[in-house]
């Protein structure tokens, strides 16, 4: 009676939203459509399998109530999945390869598939000289799942490796892709798969290794003129972690060589799992085919944690180490150090050494010098551009478009919100903000900043916009 797929499912919709995060909601409930209702039964679409296998896996009950409450007890659920073979990209793909033609698209890409027959097998890690098939797998046992401490912005990058770690190879997180900036876990979170495969699987090979060393290896074998036994290493390698193939790139042959050992190995069955400072959209000078490999699993992003997660994560390592710490201390370095987990550790560590060592209590006040310490290098000046940029990068268009005279609402609204930024986190009067952002002069600045203060009262999603730009241009 008058029920369609799409207002079932936006009742759906506004239901879950109020009982999940709203970070949970964007991620896994926004990218769904509607598609139609049979009888009781309502088809949604999702952007791949592994959407599917996670929606299935953490938010099956909650589906259940609200499709319940929308169908009754009949109610059925039924999941399309669009064949595209990329997830956790903003922006869409040129290639856009259906699971079913992966192989002969693989086929035609690789000349002769590379055999690992050859009998003597020539191990990279292993001194020239000294007989060893055995291989290490490099890994530190200290970066294990336990002491990586789950988050908001780490859960989907930590679910998904513990995935892989269960079955490996087994999922569709492959490759699976870990990215994100400077000392935010991503060697951390590449070594605690290896590890956790390793106990789980002994007789599974494993190997870490990073893009860096990879490079060297490979540059020795071309010299060495054993480039064949460098690639059959690679290939019979059960589990394969990559850590910063961002250093790949401009790198032909190293990427040539990795292309076809990530072939091979993808097409056996095998994980690969890659860490990178990079986005893939973002990878400069990376071949297109490499890239869109690395595309076929999951990419999977580590943000900058938020403030629970930097404390746990504080409180944690104090543990460890047996030393105690006042809880204001603990929150005034979770409050000063936001966007590097490795300087936060840094800090805790210098804090410990520095109140040992001259036997000193850890006081407030040398917290505060060593955060300086800490910070000062890194603390980052909120300039007019960098507001400018920062906006622009969020609304996906360059600076020239922002700063431009057109009078699209879009681009009028995100010009307005960089001036407001630039009154907000700047020094700079009205007129000087005016003048840098497009030649406008100080009313029209003005005017910026009583619309976007009106907008974020009247307007939820606009108050999203100003909500998560002030959350960029704060960490
Ligand atoms: P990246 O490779 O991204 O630069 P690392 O993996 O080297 O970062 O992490 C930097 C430091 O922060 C390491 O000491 C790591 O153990 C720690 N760390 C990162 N993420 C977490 C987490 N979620 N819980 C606990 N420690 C973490
Ligand atoms: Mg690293």
């Amino acid at each position: 009676m008058g029920k369609t797929a799409e207002t079932v499912w936006n009742n759906c919709l506004s239901f879950i939203e109020d009982n999940i995060t709203s970070q949970a909601y964007k991620t896994w409930f926004e990218p769904i459509k509607a598609v139609k209702l049979t009888d009781n039964a309502l088809s949604i679409q999702v952007p791949s399998k592994f959407f599917y296998e996670w929606l299935e896996e953490h938010y099956v009950k909650i589906l259940k109530v609200a499709l319940t409450k929308e169908l009754g007890t009949t109610a059925k659920l039924v999941y399309i999945i669009k064949m595209e073979n990329t997830y956790g990209n903003k922006q869409p793909f040129t290639e856009k390869i259906p699971s079913s033609n992966r192989s002969n698209l693989q086929s035609q890409e690789v000349d002769v598939p590379l055999k690992n027959k050859s009998p003597e097998l020539k191990n990279p890690f292993v001194i020239p000289g000294i007989r060893n098939v055995k291989i290490e797998s490099q890994l530190n046992p200290n970066y294990n799942f336990e002491n990586f401490l789950e988050g908001e912005s780490n859960r989907l990058a930590r679910s998904a490796g513990l995935a892989v770690a269960n079955k490996p190879g087994g999922t569709s997180f492959n490759p699976l892709l870990i990215f994100g900036g400077v000392g935010l876990g991503k060697t951390h979170l590449g070594h605690a798969i290896g590890v956790d495969i390793k106990d789980k699987y002994p007789e599974k090979t494993v190997l870490y290794i990073s893009a860096e060393k990879f490079t060297q290896q490979y540059i020795e074998s071309v010299k060495k003129n054993n480039r064949n036994d460098f690639i059959h290493f690679y290939q019979i390698i059960d589990v394969l972690i990559v850590d910063d193939i961002q250093l790949l790139s401009g790198k032909a042959g190293t990427q040539d060589v990795f292309f076809h050992i990530f072939n091979h190995l993808h097409q056996n069955g095998k994980q690969v799992i890659l860490t990178s400072d990079k986005a893939p959209v973002d990878m400069i000078d990376i071949e297109q085919r490499l890239l869109s490999r690395f595309k076929w699993g999951l990419s999977a992003e580590l943000n900058h944690p938020d403030y629970d997660t930097r404390v746990a994560i504080i409180k944690n390592k104090l543990y460890r180490d047996g030393v105690e710490m006042p809880d204001d201390i603990v929150e005034f370095l979770a409050n000063n150090i936001k966007t590097n987990i490795r300087e936060l550790e840094g800090a805790i560590i210098s804090l410990i050494a520095h109140s040992s060592f001259n036997r000193k209590e850890i006081t407030i006040d040398l917290a505060r010098k060593i955060v300086d310490n800490y910070v000062k290098h890194t603390k980052r000046e909120v300039s007019i551009d960098y507001i400018q940029k920062v906006v622009s990068d969020y609304f996906q268009m360059d600076v020239d478009t922002l700063q431009s005279k057109t009078r699209k609402r879009h681009i009028v609204q995100a010009r307005q919100l960089a001036m407001f930024f630039a009154k907000k986190f700047t020094k700079a009067s009205l007129a000087s903000i005016g003048s840098q952002i497009g030649q406008r002069d100080h009313a029209t600045v003005l005017h910026a900043c009583k619309t976007v203060d009106n907008l974020s009262t009247t307007d939820k999603q606009f108050r999203k916009y100003v909500e998560d730009l002030n959350k960029k241009l704060t960490l």
